[in-house]
């Protein structure tokens, strides 16, 4: 199966395709990711990406572009994907297009996960990973055990000034996605308030 996650920050798409990924047996492609390991490495991709996330904007879509590129050509990507987070602007979803349409791929489908801007900074402030396993914790809906609690790592670009720039940026670039993927027939909504187990029933229900 091949399909795209798209929603504003914090809406639970990492979280939703970190169930799916095991579910569904398909790599977890999560741009974000991609930028932070690059950042932690110090490549020059880190450095200008760092830049631009902790700025709480959108980095440039020739990089975006070149990185999925790259990552779409690899071997795992023949059993199909779950896209985190690309594309975010229209030029990516037109580049993705291209890029599909050359290596013959077809999308099953573009899942959007709605979860209104008032709930958003709240899931993005108390949002906390652990290093050791990349899983998300949120200190109030998903307490991470007292044991790790000192390892776990907040975002630098989870503050609340960040979000909001954030959401802006998801407004503005991100959103006209909505109506580009409608024309194809091609979205499906998905109500992400409620419990990630809630969320989870929901989204297997649309796939199926
Ligand atoms: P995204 O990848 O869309 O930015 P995440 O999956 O990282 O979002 O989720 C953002 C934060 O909200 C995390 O701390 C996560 O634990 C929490 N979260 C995810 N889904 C839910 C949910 N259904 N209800 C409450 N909190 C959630
Ligand atoms: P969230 O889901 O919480 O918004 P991500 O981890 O997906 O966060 O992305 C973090 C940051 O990485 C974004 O704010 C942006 O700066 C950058 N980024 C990730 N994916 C893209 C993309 N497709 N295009 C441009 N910038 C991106």
């Amino acid at each position: 199966m091949r399909l795209i996650f798209v929603g504003p920050p914090g809406a639970g798409k990492g979280t939703q395709c970190a169930r799916l990924t095991s579910r569904l047996d398909i790599p977890h492609i999560s741009t974000g990711d991609m930028f932070r390991a690059a950042v932690k490495r110090g490549t020059p991709m880190g450095v200008l990406a760092k830049k631009a996330m902790d700025a709480g904007e959108l980095v440039g879509d020739d990089i975006v572009i070149g990185m999925v590129r790259e990552r779409l050509g690899e071997e795992d990507v023949q059993r199909g994907f779950l896209l985190d987070g690309f594309p975010r602007t229209i030029p990516q979803a037109e580049a993705l297009e291209q890029l599909l349409a050359e290596l013959s791929l077809k999308l099953d489908a573009v899942i959007l996960l709605e979860v209104p801007d008032d709930l958003i900074v709240e899931r993005i402030v108390g949002r906390r990973s652990d290093p050791e396993t990349g899983r998300i914790y949120h200190l109030k809906f998903d307490p991470p055990p007292p044991e790790i609690a000192d390892r776990l790592k907040h975002r630098s670009d989870d503050t609340e000034d960040a979000v909001r720039s954030r959401l802006k940026a998801y407004h503005d670039q991100t959103a006209p996605l909505i109506p580009f993927y409608e024309q194809r027939d091609a979205l499906r909504r998905v109500d992400g308030v409620g419990s990630m187990d809630e969320v989870t029933a929901r989204l297997v229900d649309a796939l199926s």
